[in-house]
């Protein structure tokens, strides 16, 4: 039976986020009138150094962005191809061919909001579809099965989902201090919105993958949607302000089928999902608590401790979507670490030591990750270096050991202790607006 998957998720990715093109004139005031301190907002270090939530997420305009702005669709509106974009078109005909005869499922306009009620679909489930049955492994010959669990022993596949968030200076302060890197999932009307932020999970040695331009079902989607919201989110979005293209994505809600892989694998993208899910994004929403979300990661936490993963290591779905679940992966983290031994970036458990289309970004083995040479080359500040250095170098015991990288920006100007919040984009652009203040901020007190 189908269930009605409409989240809070979907309020938050089809909000109008402000963009910079968009921006309100009271909220330019708001911006001017708070912007007294010495700030750089037009640099990628300069951007990583704010740790306020609320000045980090005030919408800020950088150029790049503006003179490309035209060629995108509206930020959070589906995507789809842009007339007069004639290397989309030939790209979408160069790969149609390839791609199974299945139609959108459901009926809009319930199913673009995961509702699939209604939905006549068969059993045998022929389409592989993730959101009926879980299927991972494709029905549809030539297509790869999706990414759920990890090659190696006693690893957790650790990234994060629905960034940039606006104020993640903090989290990602405490994943540098840690020498943690991970995988995120950006979407790309965020990374138009919040460029600089995208910016620094690459000058960080992150991993970045594609999380759609607007955060649709995919399923749902006409086919040049569906080509649209990967390629302007991944193509064009991360391409622009990153300057890499990524090689990997996840579905949102998990929603994909040999359809939607079809096209994904024709644009040389491989599904990641998960086996475990903390539900994070789902605190305060129809009663979830805090101490279910604990809950859940805790129960993997034991299952590691147990031994479940001593021949495979496994991936769990976390988010940076806001203020609680950032929170609550630094809570977590040491505990994961320890109970797991390994916390590596997807691509790094695969070996994946090229990441991007471009050659002038690598990854370490998993071997060198977990030595402790956690980067061995980089460009950062979505500028094309080529100053990449593959590191044969012996391992840290510092913990500290960017090899011959390109970042730079990390930690630095930042007093993060791990126990301040870190605030949701949503709550600051309420309290932006004199709306739920006294909620946001008892968030920052109390988290
Ligand atoms: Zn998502």
């Amino acid at each position: 039976m189908l269930q009605d998957l409409r989240t809070p998720i979907d309020m938050y990715v089809s909000s109008p986020f402000t963009s910079s093109k968009t921006l309100p004139s009271f909220l330019l005031l708001v911006s001017l009138a708070t912007s007294g301190c010495a700030q750089n907002r037009t640099t990628e270090q300069g951007e990583a150094q704010i740790t306020d939530p609320f000045q980090e997420c005030i919408p800020y305009s950088y150029e790049p962005v503006n003179a490309a702005i035209n060629n995108f669709p509206g930020i959070w509106e589906t995507a789809t191809i842009l007339a007069n974009d004639t290397a989309a078109a030939a790209k979408y005909q160069s790969i149609i061919g390839q791609i199974p005869d299945i139609q959108p499922k459901g009926t809009e306009p319930a199913s673009s909001t995961g509702d699939f009620n209604g939905y006549n679909y068969p059993s045998s489930d022929p389409d592989c579809w993730w959101t009926d049955t879980g299927c991972t492994t494709p029905k549809h010959a030539g297509l790869a099965a999706d990414i759920v669990s990890l090659p190696e022993p006693d690893s957790l596949g650790y990234g994060f989902d629905d960034g940039p968030n606006c104020s993640h200076n903090v989290f990602y302060d405490y994943l540098a201090q840690k020498n943690q890197k991970a995988t995120f999932y950006y979407i790309g009307s965020n990374v138009m919105d919040f460029p600089l932020e995208a910016q620094r999970a690459l000058a960080d040695g992150h991993e970045i993958c594609v999380h759609t331009w607007s955060h649709p079902y995919m399923t749902s989607l006409q086919n040049e949607q569906v080509f649209a919201e990967f390629w302007y989110g991944e193509m064009q979005a991360i391409k622009l302000v990153v300057g890499v293209t990524p090689t990997c994505w996840r579905p949102p809600f998990g929603d994909v089928d040999d359809r939607v892989r079809a096209f994904a694998q024709a644009l040389g993208l491989r599904a990641i999902l998960w086996q475990y899910d903390s539900n994070d994004w789902s605190e305060g929403s129809d009663g979830v608590t805090s101490a279910q979300i604990d809950a859940n990661y805790q129960n993997l936490i034991n299952l590691a401790d147990n031994g479940t993963f001593s021949s495979a290591g496994t991936i769990m779905l976390t988010h940076e979507l806001n203020n609680f679940t950032m929170s609550e992966a630094m809570k977590f983290h040491d505990q994961l670490q320890t109970a797991f031994k390994y916390l590596v970036p997807v691509g790094v458990a695969y070996n994946q030591t090229q990441p991007y289309v471009e050659t002038n970004y690598s990854l370490p083995t998993f071997e060198q990750y977990i030595s402790g040479v956690t980067t061995v080359s980089g460009a950062s500040n979505g500028t094309a270096q080529s100053n990449s250095t593959t590191s044969s170098a012996s391992p840290s015991s510092t913990g500290q050991s960017s090899i011959g990288s390109g970042s730079s920006s990390s930690g630095s100007g930042s007093s993060s202790s791990g126990s301040r919040a870190v605030n949701s984009p949503n709550g600051a652009r309420t309290a932006l607006l004199g709306i739920g203040m006294l909620s946001a901020t008892a968030r920052w007190l109390f988290l």
